[in-house]
């Protein structure tokens, strides 16, 4: 049986270390994987600390049903679900608000990224499940499907990376985990996209002054930079691993 999380007295200690031996400003171990389903045109997988996300895109393929196709583009679907096992206590498999919202939100982030004016009347899917929830999963899920949506060879404008930083005990930190999330004081999700440097994703829970919120999408900011440069390097050592493949 499962001990239930005690809630912390301190989050931070007086060495400014987190209670997973994080900095303040440093970012949870991240696991990048592209190419993982081979059943679907594009996939990705990530471990971003206890998180693990993995993301399955279709398309783009003739809208269906047929009036929800757009005449001038392709319509971007997703789909965020958590697995029933994914959290401590079992999930509900039916979508709960917060997933509609986070489905919603995500697409939302990576429409801007997508060429969708390439393919009329067509849709692209993005599926993304949550096999294990730690905190900041709408950021690793961004991250994550479009990894996903550039595995399907879609044409993209850019990447999308994402990462949150908020408040703790006081203090400004990167990347919250579901306790900090939880016990902490606010959360900035960000998602950022590296070629024309707009932002496509900010949100705010809990409260911050002016001065902190500028501070933490500053910080989220630099999060996203460092996970955009690890973004890359999966894309092209995997491409990599391909030409050599076909040298052979
Ligand atoms: P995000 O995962 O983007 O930070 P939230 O702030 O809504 O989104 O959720 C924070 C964390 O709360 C999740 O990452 C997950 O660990 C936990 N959580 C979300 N939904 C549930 C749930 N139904 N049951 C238990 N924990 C949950």
């Amino acid at each position: 049986m499962k001990v239930p999380k005690k809630k912390p007295k301190k989050l931070i200690d007086e060495k400014d270390v987190r209670l997973d031996g994080r900095g303040l400003n440093e970012l949870r171990p991240i696991k990048i994987e592209i190419g993982v389903l081979d059943n679907a045109d594009g996939s990705a997988y990530i471990e971003q600390g206890k998180n693990k996300i993995l993301a399955g895109v279709y398309g783009p393929k003739e809208a269906h049903p047929k009036h929800l196709s757009i005449p001038d583009r392709a319509r971007l679907r997703c789909r965020y679900h958590m697995a029933p096992f994914s959290v401590d206590e079992r999930k509900s498999p039916v979508p709960s608000r917060r997933e509609r919202e986070l489905s919603k939100v995500i697409r939302q982030a990576l429409e801007p990224a997508v060429f969708v004016e390439y393919y009329p009347r067509t849709s692209i899917d993005i599926f993304i499940e949550i096999l294990q929830a730690d905190g900041g999963t709408r950021c690793a899920a961004i991250t994550v499907a479009s990894l996903a949506l550039a595995d399907a060879g879609i044409p993209m404008r850019s990447l999308v990376a994402a990462c949150a930083a908020g408040k703790i005990d006081g203090r400004l930190v990167l990347d919250l985990m579901d306790t900090e999330d939880k016990e902490g004081e606010a959360d900035v999700p960000l998602a950022w996209m590296p070629n024309s440097n707009a932002i496509t994703l900010l949100q705010m829970d809990g409260s911050l002054t002016i001065e902190e919120f500028e501070q933490a999408v500053n910080m989220a900011m630099e999060g996203c930079k460092k996970i955009h440069e690890l973004q890359k390097e999966t894309l092209k050592a995997k491409y990599v691993a391909v030409k050599e493949e076909v040298e052979e």
